[in-house]
């Protein structure tokens, strides 16, 4: 039987009055299991007056009611994990123990938002002129909006709305339509939790729902992460218009491991961070530059590692990695590695023609490995986000940075050594938002902030951390004049004013 998952606006369930739904398919057997309601723009619009008007008395709230709902969320979160992670299996195919790091992650943010007291104490400076202060305040933006992708259906909403409903904001969120399961339940949860209604309101749908958000006056910012060229698209459109964006893009991630790495750690790492999640991670690791002669061995120790991964849906516990999201992008990635012999590449690893048993709808690949790929490759060139690891070889660091350096996209990237004069090089030459020093994901914690250079990032702002803060509130100064009342009044002076 078909579910069907409708918008969440006002704090219940808005039934879709579009006529328009998505189809929502198990990437494991390839069936279509749930219907998405797709919003028109007067849906949107209906959302966004929610959301303004719950803005009216959200905004003046105190900071402890604000938290308080926060931690009752916290609460409610943790003790629905595994329904949570469950529903991002179901519809996104991600193994289990993924989903609930996912889950996990998000949790960090909403502890962060928890404390939210904290970041958003303000700055006070007394007589700075006689019995004059200054005092620097944030305030919340009004109405702002989330358009967030596939691959981390819950993660991702997590990294933009608790800060934001912390910071006074009310929010409208349009998730993946791929996997709206997920976020729609995180709302509900809120709601439980005390949250007003309108606060958070959440719309599914496509391009259509993404366009009124970013053209509706009365939507203040827009963060979103996706691909490179939505996130230019979205962040002209709406910096067009006047709003505040960040607008997270696409990645490609090297790892460069030099000649005196640890080997088994640097290929448990690569197998790790490319293979993981089906390669379907912003920050997966893509490239891999092996410098000097050690490139035969380091592939070795890779290949070794990569044949053992269990592929199989992702509810089965045996199951180490699952399907893609769609047979379309299934066969995308599938078409990289089919064209990378012929573009110079040595192809190690083919996954292309894997299959499960029982289960030969869903949308598998297997593992792929491809090494001495010249940089002309597409698959070097483009993001494949699928489980498909190139191997480049540099003959010194210098040509391993200028790899890493000459990549359109700079989300994050790592490098594997001993040496560590040569990892606090790389820490200030890499030009990537986010490195690692022997660690392959450098995700940052909640407190620091997320964020790509060059095309895997548009706008100023980083996510979370006290980026992500400073991207939901606007600064106010305050100067105060209370003269005592022992004092005459100063008397009238067209001079500009000094401070004295
Ligand atoms: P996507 O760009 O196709 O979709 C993202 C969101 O934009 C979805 O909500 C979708 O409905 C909407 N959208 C899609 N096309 C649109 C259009 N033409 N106009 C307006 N809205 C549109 O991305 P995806 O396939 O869901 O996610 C995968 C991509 O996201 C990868 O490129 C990955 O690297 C990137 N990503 C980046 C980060 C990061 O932090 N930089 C994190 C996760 C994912």
């Amino acid at each position: 039987m078909t579910h069907l998952v409708n918008h969440w606006i006002g704090g219940r369930t808005a039934e879709g009055a579009s006529g328009t739904y998505g189809p929502v398919t198990d990437p494991a057997t390839g069936a279509v299991t749930t219907k998405v309601a797709f919003a028109s723009a007067e849906e949107v619009d209906t959302a966004v007056a929610a959301a303004k008007e719950a803005y009216l008395s959200w905004g003046r709230s105190s900071l402890a009611q604000r938290t308080a709902i926060l931690f009752r969320f916290r609460a409610l979160l943790d003790a629905h994990r595994d329904e949570i992670a469950a529903l991002i299996t179901a519809e996104h195919g991600k193994v289990h123990s993924d989903a609930l790091g996912e889950v996990a992650r998000g949790l960090e943010i909403v502890d962060l938002a928890c404390g939210i007291t904290v970041q958003l104490k303000g700055e006070l400076s007394t007589e700075v002129a006689t019995r004059v202060d200054v005092a620097a305040i944030r305030q919340p933006l009004g109405v702002v909006a989330g358009i967030t992708p596939f691959n981390f259906p819950a993660m991702v909403p997590m990294w933009m709305f608790p800060i934001a409903i912390a910071c006074g904001n009310t929010f409208v969120l349009k998730p993946s339509e791929k996997d709206p399961s997920a976020p729609t339940r995180i709302a509900e949860l809120l709601t439980e939790a005390g949250l007003p209604d309108g606060v958070l309101n959440v719309v599914h749908g496509d391009r259509t729902a993404v366009d009124r958000l970013l053209e509706h006056p009365d939507v203040k910012a827009v963060s979103f992460v996706g691909s490179t060229p939505v996130a230019r698209h979205i962040h002209t459109t709406a910096a067009a218009r006047g709003k505040r964006v960040q607008a997270l893009g696409g990645a490609k991630n090297h790892m460069l491991v030099l000649p005196d790495a640890d080997l088994d750690a640097a290929a448990d790492a690569a197998v790790s961070a490319a293979y993981g999640s089906a390669g379907e991670r912003c920050m997966a690791i893509s490239a891999v530059v092996a410098v000097g002669a050690i490139g035969d061995e380091l592939v070795a120790r890779i290949r070794e590692r990569a044949e053992k991964i269990k592929i199989g849906p992702g509810a089965d516990p045996a199951s180490e990695m699952g399907p893609l999201i769609t047979r379309a992008h299934r066969d995308k990635v599938a078409s990289y590695v089919a064209g990378a012999a012929a573009e110079g590449c040595e192809v190690v690893l083919d996954g292309t023609g894997y299959t499960v048993d029982g289960h030969e709808d869903g949308h598998w690949i297997g593992i792929s490995l491809l090494d001495q790929v010249p940089t002309t490759a597409k698959a070097y060139q483009e993001e494949i986000f699928g489980p498909v690891l190139c191997v480049l070889r540099a003959g010194t660091y210098e040509e391993g940075l200028a790899l890493v350096n000459a990549s359109p996209f700079g989300n994050g990237t790592a490098i594997f050594t001993r040496d560590g004069g040569a990892a606090r090089r790389f820490q200030l030459e890499a030009e990537a938002g986010m490195v690692g020093v022997n660690v392959p994901i450098p995700v940052p914690v909640g407190y620091h902030s997320f964020g790509g250079w060059k095309d895997s990032l548009f706008g100023d702002h980083h996510v979370y951390g006290n980026d992500g803060t400073h991207f939901y509130t606007r600064g106010k100064v305050v100067t105060t004049r209370w003269p005592d009342p022992s004092e005459a009044p100063a008397g009238v002076d067209l001079g500009f004013p000094r401070n004295h």
